[in-house]
């Protein structure tokens, strides 16, 4: 069970970590180069004097955010006014350094957490960035030097199918109720809606294909 953990860096940490007001455009990617867990990194990142920020450090148990999305990090190394220190959000996947099963773990939890966050806001995978995209260091240096970045995206854009089905689910259920059935759409023709049901037969839908006429 993965736990979400905000830890805010506060207002009076503004200055230098995180000036400006943001309106994300993109999600970037980044491995730790450490073996500290995410409270440790944040910590770190909150504490130093470095005008160096992340958004969210993830690792094999904790999600930990410290600054809001809708104000800037200094992650990119792409200068003060650069796309990615200004318009992206950044994620931090710990343990990358040694790497082994708490790493791996971590990876899937920055998997399905990028899932969910791309949902929310209606984005493709297309929105996803490496640091390296910004200023080509070898970051996340984990992923790449696997040469993992294509299956990584490819596991986030499965997850993301999920986030959206679950999106799209609208539930009926009365008290008590001991069968449940899935209506896949309305359609105002009979034909219409049998054609819809046919479908649904044809594609492995064995159960509760019911075709239910009503007045509206
Ligand atoms: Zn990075």
């Amino acid at each position: 069970m993965v736990q979400f953990i905000e830890k805010w860096i506060g207002s009076a940490q503004y200055a230098k970590k995180s000036p400006y007001a943001m309106k994300a455009e993109t999600i970037t990617v980044h491995n730790t180069a450490n073996d500290a867990s995410a409270l440790r990194e944040i910590d770190y990142m909150t504490t130093n004097d470095r005008y160096v920020s992340f958004h969210t450090a993830i690792d094999d148990v904790s999600i930990v955010q410290a600054i809001p999305y809708t104000r800037n990090a200094f992650h990119a190394g792409d200068g003060a006014n650069g796309e990615g220190n200004r318009s992206s959000i950044s994620i931090e996947i710990c343990y990358s350094k040694s790497g082994g099963a708490r790493y791996k773990q971590a990876e899937e939890n920055a998997v399905q957490y990028i899932a969910v966050l791309l949902a929310e806001r209606n984005w493709g995978v297309d929105r996803l960035r490496q640091h390296y995209h910004w200023s080509k260091k070898n970051c996340p240096h984990r992923i790449r030097d696997e040469k993992r970045w294509a299956s990584f995206v490819a596991r986030i854009e499965a997850a993301l199918r999920t986030q959206r089905f679950h999106q799209h689910m609208h539930y009926s259920v009365v008290e008590g109720a001991n069968a449940f059935r899935v209506q896949s759409g309305k359609y105002t023709t009979k034909e219409a809606a049998e054609q819809a049901a046919g479908k649904a037969l044809a594609s492995g839908a064995l159960h509760y294909v019911t075709i239910i006429g009503v007045k509206e």
